[in-house]
C-alpha cells in the first residue's frame, strides 16, 4: 500500500512536470531578454517591453525608416524621393537594434509562435496611437502569405499569428485576401530590383474585400518594402474601389 502510494505520487509528480513543460514550451514563464519570472504567460516583462526602442518620431512618412534630417519641411528620406509605391505609407514599431532583431528572428525562425502575442503588442500599440490609423475607414488586416513549401518547413506564417493577436487586441478584423502561387529563392541578399523581379507574379488574390475600405498589410520586417509593394499593387488592380492601402510591420528592417 505504501508502495502503491510512492507510485501514484511519483506519476503525479511526472504528470505535473509533462505538463508545466508542455505550458513552458508553449508559454515559457521567464522573460525572452532578461528572464525575469513573468506572471500571465507573457513573452517579454514590463520593464524590457517598456525599454524596447520604438519608431516614434524622426522617421520617414512614407516608407517608416528613422533617419536623420530636417523633419519640419518634408519628412520623406532620401529614398523614398526617387520611388513611388502601392501603398499609401508603411510605419513599423520597432528600431532596428540588435535586441530588437533577436526578439523577430527567433519568432520568425526559431519556431518561438509564443512571441506573436507580444510583437503583436507593439504593433497594436501603434495602431491605437497613431492618428493616421485611426483615422483609416473601414480597416482590415491582411497578412503576406507565405508559400505552402515555406509554411511547411517553418511551421507557421509570422505574418498570420501577428494578425490574429493584432485582431485580438485592436479588434480590427483580419481577412487572407493573397496567397503565394510561386515559390520564390530567399530575398535577404537581393537589391530592391532584383526582389521585385523574384516576386513578379508571386501572389494572388484568394478572397474578397466585403465592404472593407482600407487594408493594412501586416508583415514581421519592412526591408526595401518589395514584398509590400507587389502586395498592395495587386491589391489595389484588385479592389480597385479601396480607399487606403498601408503596411505595418513589426521591425523596421
Ligand atoms: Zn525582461
Ligand atoms: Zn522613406
Amino acid at each position: 500500500m505504501v508502495l502503491f502510494a510512492a507510485e501514484e505520487v511519483a506519476f503525479v509528480v511526472m504528470l505535473k512536470r509533462l505538463f508545466s513543460g508542455i505550458l513552458d514550451l508553449v508559454y515559457p514563464s521567464s522573460c525572452f531578454f532578461c528572464e525575469e519570472l513573468v506572471e500571465g504567460g507573457d513573452a517579454i516583462c514590463d520593464d524590457c517591453f517598456e525599454s524596447s526602442l520604438r519608431i516614434k518620431e524622426g522617421f520617414c512618412d512614407v516608407c517608416g525608416e528613422d533617419f536623420e534630417g530636417d523633419f519640419s519641411e518634408n519628412p520623406v528620406c532620401p529614398n523614398c524621393y526617387t520611388l513611388s509605391f502601392s501603398f499609401d505609407f508603411a510605419q513599423s514599431a520597432l528600431k532596428n537594434t540588435a535586441k530588437n532583431r533577436e526578439v523577430v528572428i527567433s519568432y520568425k525562425y526559431g519556431k518561438r509562435q509564443y512571441l506573436a502575442r507580444v510583437l503583436g503588442r507593439f504593433c497594436s500599440e501603434m495602431l491605437l496611437g497613431e492618428a493616421r490609423f485611426s483615422e483609416l475607414r473601414d480597416p482590415v488586416l491582411v497578412p503576406v502569405p507565405l508559400h505552402w513549401r515555406r509554411k511547411f518547413s517553418r511551421g507557421f506564417n509570422q505574418a498570420e499569428f501577428l494578425c490574429r493577436e493584432i485582431s485580438k487586441q485592436t479588434l480590427i478584423p483580419t481577412r487572407v485576401l493573397l496567397r503565394r502561387v510561386r515559390y520564390t529563392t530567399t530575398q535577404t541578399k537581393l537589391s530592391r530590383g532584383e526582389r521585385l523581379r523574384n516576386l513578379n507574379g508571386a501572389f494572388s488574390v484568394c478572397g474578397d474585400l466585403e465592404g472593407y475600405r482600407s487594408i493594412i498589410i501586416i508583415d514581421d520586417v519592412f526591408t526595401t518594402g518589395s514584398t509590400s509593394e507587389e502586395c498592395a499593387k495587386l491589391l489595389r488592380k484588385e479592389f480597385p474601389k479601396v480607399e487606403n492601402i498601408v503596411v505595418v510591420t513589426v521591425l523596421r528592417g
